[in-house]
């Protein structure tokens, strides 16, 4: 009884590290990241630096008006490392602060993992790093927002809902 036990359990571990080696490291639990992994992980859509309204419901609209750090024509952070210090609400993401990822747009790669989705199938990481795929889809927002830099008039005209059709 006893060595037909050890053998079961030595055959339940060997399939646990088989399976967690067949798994892409993206598809990992996020708390088992590594910092470089956990930076990999962002798909550079830009969303995130997009201004956000709140309704009286909590309900969260997105805008196409960007936080002034962003370069609109790349979508990205153009002070990436002093992003905090000079935007004091822009929120960094890490794997202890998971409760402020419902703020992030519903396709962030952060939040669909913390929800215990898959990436999505445009997501750079399924395409070599490409950001084609994702473009072509509509969830990239470069060269589709304005700068809060030069932007007068009011945010609610500029709700816009991600994918753009
Ligand atoms: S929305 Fe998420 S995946 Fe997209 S750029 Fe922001 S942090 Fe990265």
């Amino acid at each position: 009884m006893w060595p037909q036990l050890v053998i079961c359990l030595t055959a339940f571990v060997f399939q646990g590290d088989a399976l967690s080696v067949l798994m892409k490291w993206y598809e990992q639990p996020l708390h088992t990241l590594s910092h470089v992994q956990w930076e990999a992980l962002c798909d550079g859509c830009g969303q995130c630096c997009l201004n956000q309204l709140q309704d009286e419901e909590d309900n969260l609209y997105s805008t196409d008006v960007a936080c002034q750090l962003l370069d609109t024509d790349t979508a990205r952070c153009t002070d990436y490392a002093h992003r905090s210090e000079r935007v004091p609400a822009c929120v960094t993401l890490t794997p202890d602060n998971l409760d402020d990822v419902y703020f992030m747009p519903g396709s962030c790669a952060y939040r669909l993992r913390a929800e215990g989705q898959p990436l999505p199938e445009w997501h750079p990481l399924r395409h070599e790093g490409s950001k084609e795929p994702m473009k072509k889809a509509g969830y990239h927002v470069a060269g589709h927002c304005v700068s809060e830099a030069k932007f007068k008039g009011d945010l609610e005209d500029r709700i816009v809902t991600w994918p753009l059709t």
